[in-house]
């Protein structure tokens, strides 16, 4: 039988007392973004009941919101089924976007129409990207925990900005001075116009 999350952290809490924790390589790594050393790990904290995630049943939904609301400083490319947009707060990369479903729906409950979907336009998301932007390819993470509306996170760096490659690339985001929201705006426009070339839809 699978261990329980509190089996899970009575045994790692075990080993933490034991052993310390294991001494992490990142300074060593050439993609790190920070220079000192990192000691302190936090005290990890027992198991708790998880905490709501906004927008259940689509009540209160910043996604539903802004697709119904129809607002185009958020998105910028949608289909039946998919869309497009960026987040809020400014950022540095060259492309920082959502991939998101029309449908209120987590990942495990998007309808069949919706999963299919998901593939091409996900494909067509990075091969736009990478033919109008001077990017390489681009990460896509599910993080999401704040939210029950699936957004995918489509995250790239310059091309050759090869410090950035890897896990680090959102820590990198944070740190680096942000763009003004209308170039960024713009970027994603060209992304959307080639999208709809790509997989159909409309850009916002
Ligand atoms: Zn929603």
């Amino acid at each position: 039988m699978p261990e329980s999350a509190q089996e899970w952290y009575d045994r790692v809490q075990a080993g933490i007392a034991r052993d310390g924790h294991r001494p992490a390589t990142w300074q060593d790594w050439a993609t790190w973004p920070f220079a000192d050393r990192l000691e302190a790990v936090r005290d990890l904290e027992r198991p708790q009941a998880e905490p709501p995630r906004a927008g259940v049943g689509a009540e209160d939904c910043f996604i539903c919101a802004a697709d119904r609301e129809d607002d185009r400083d958020y998105l910028a490319w949608r289909d039946d089924h998919w869309m497009l947009g960026t987040p809020m707060e400014p950022v540095a990369l060259p492309l920082v976007a959502f991939l998101m479903p029309r449908q209120h729906a987590d990942l495990a409950d998007l309808d069949a129409e919706s999963a299919a979907r998901m593939g091409p336009a996900m494909v067509a998301a990075e091969q736009a990207a990478t033919e109008v932007l001077d990017v390489p390819r681009i990460q896509v993470l599910r993080l999401g925990d704040g939210t029950t509306h699936l957004h995918w996170w489509l995250v790239a760096r310059p091309t050759g900005m090869n410090q950035l490659r890897g896990s680090f690339l959102s820590l990198w985001d944070d740190v680096l001075p942000t763009r003004p929201r209308e170039q960024l705006r713009a970027d994603l426009r060209l992304v959307a116009h080639r999208l709809v070339e790509l997989v159909g839809g409309e850009a916002l």
